[in-house]
């Protein structure tokens, strides 16, 4: 398999299997409930997993949670409510809303907060190789001591200058790995340093590390990552040595047109919002259909259209397995085998009406769910059929009745060329 990296901007192959393959995904900051767009790199991390799993792969993945940051202690003074209450809250509502994709749990979850010691060891031997310094209780990353910085971004120093300007920093492209307390911030973690808290980036290299050690094959996350926060872990890690992370796996933005969703969710694109308004199997297939590595629409047309190509697939259980011809699995494979194509992969799913072909390559993208096949209860049964025997005698104000009695049921009836079927409303 073979996977685009963002540092050297071409294909890497991954070793040959069993690997192991150890992936790092950046999760989301926990302070309200998470964005429809955090839950790409969450997707796109099981599915990898997932595949790479199915083709005889060992593989760990690690999706940790930011539960220290700015925006935690500031929503906290918003709210008038312990920071710590806050992202205890939020951790909760990141792992109902990302538990109802059905995809099952990344291997390791760390939080920022367990592993404060990882972190402090971590800066104190930035510090003691004279690739940071301390300034009145804060410690920052010296960038003009790792020449390499920009690789991976490609930021120009006009970026580099605008992170948090401040008098103690030596020069303006350093960033901070450890803050000391401010008066608003209501929880802090002692240090050699004084008390604070680490910066955000320090807390990826750390809990990366802790998990997968100094060199990993997959590090992911979304493209608005990569400066400043991954150019960050990278020069942290790599400043001690470290080969941190093989490929770089930047997924795409969802791109939103705020006029064009008004319709079904409002102002609120939460993850929960969209799952509650189109349901898991419509957003997983949505998230299917567009590159990874691409940014995507994000509007109420597009979804309509992922619901109904999942509705297509869901009709193929209910229609008559046809074998597929040799070499079907193989396409699919490759497909996926080629930089995680699943727009390509999903397009030979569409060609299928084998169902035992179908239902494994569904399994893959936790949409088994697609494969069960509905069976109506008889009291749905009977509906139906009261309503057949009316359009028979062409009563049709009874039979009109009887389709409105079966939707209130939230079944359809559908005509069929030797009689009808019920399919369950979504
Ligand atoms: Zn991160």
């Amino acid at each position: 398999m073979r996977l685009y990296d963002s540092l050297t901007r071409g294909l890497v192959e991954l070793p040959p299997s069993p690997g192991p393959i150890r992936i790092y995904v950046c999760g989301s900051t926990v302070y309200q409930r998470i964005h429809v767009g955090n839950s790409r790199p969450f997707v796109l991390g099981m599915w990898v997993r997932n595949w790479l799993r199915h083709t005889g792969y060992e593989v760990t993945f690690v999706h940790n949670i930011t539960d220290v940051d700015d925006k935690v202690y500031a929503e906290a003074v918003e709210q008038g409510v312990p920071s710590r209450q806050l992202s205890e809250r939020a951790t909760a509502w990141f792992f109902e809303d990302t538990n109802d994709l059905g995809l099952g749990r990344p291997d390791l979850e760390p939080r920022a907060t367990e592993t404060i010691p990882e972190i402090v060891q971590f800066i104190q031997e930035l510090v003691d190789g004279e690739k940071a310094y301390v300034a009145n209780g804060d410690v920052y990353f010296s960038v003009a001591r790792f020449p390499e910085y920009v690789r991976l971004s490609g930021a120009r120093l006009e970026e580099m200058i605008s992170q948090e300007t401040s008098d103690l920093k030596q020069d303006q492209r350093d960033f901070a790995l450890w803050k000391s307390q401010k008066p608003h911030e209501d929880a802090a973690w002692d240090s050699p340093w004084g008390p604070g808290r680490p910066g955000w980036h320090i807390e990826c290299s750390a809990m990366a590390e802790k998990f997968l050690g100094p060199e990993f094959e997959i590090h992911g996350g979304g493209n608005d990552l990569r400066f400043p926060h991954h150019e960050n872990e990278l020069a942290q890690s790599a400043s001690l040595g470290h080969a941190f992370a093989k490929i770089w796996m930047h997924n795409g933005m969802l791109e939103l047109d705020q006029a064009k969703m008004s319709k079904s969710l409002g102002n609120v694109v939460t993850l929960r919002n969209v799952l509650d308004v189109w349901g898991r199997e419509s957003l997983l297939v949505f998230h299917l259909s567009g590159a990874w590595s691409k940014p995507v629409d994000f509007d109420d047309d597009v979804m309509q259209q992922a619901s109904a190509r999942a509705d297509r697939l869901r009709d193929v259980f209910r229609g008559i397995h046809q074998p597929a011809p040799a070499g079907s699995w193989e396409r699919f494979s490759d497909a996926l085998d080629d930089d995680f194509n699943t727009p390509a992969a999903l397009a030979v799913m569409h060609e299928w009406r084998d169902h035992e072909l179908l239902r494994r390559a569904l399994g893959v993208f936790g949409l088994e769910s697609l494969a069960e096949n509905d069976e109506a209860p008889p009291e749905v049964a009977a509906l139906a059929q009261r309503r057949q025997a009316a359009r028979e005698v062409r009563d049709f104000e009874e039979a009109d009745r009887l389709r409105a009695e079966l939707v209130e049921a939230g079944w359809e009836m559908r005509d069929e060329t030797n009689g009808h079927r019920l399919v369950r409303l979504r």
